[in-house]
């Protein structure tokens, strides 16, 4: 099996496991490569992310 069969969310641990949520999480999951190695951020992750980003840019405006 390849190393990416199977996302899971580097952030909160959830994997896909059925071939339907392997391939909802490739269309949907954020992924990157940490030092060569594929990591996913599931969609709930990615979104609680991206308002953690705003939330530390809006205090850096200030
Ligand atoms: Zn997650």
């Amino acid at each position: 099996m390849a190393d990416d069969a199977s996302p899971v969310c580097s952030t909160c641990g959830l994997t896909a496991t059925t071939e339907a949520e392997v391939t909802h999480a490739r269309l949907t999951w954020s992924s990157g490569l940490e030092r060569g190695r594929r990591t996913w951020t599931c969609e709930r992750c990615a979104r609680e992310n991206l308002r953690g980003i705003e939330g530390k840019l809006d205090s850096q405006w200030w």
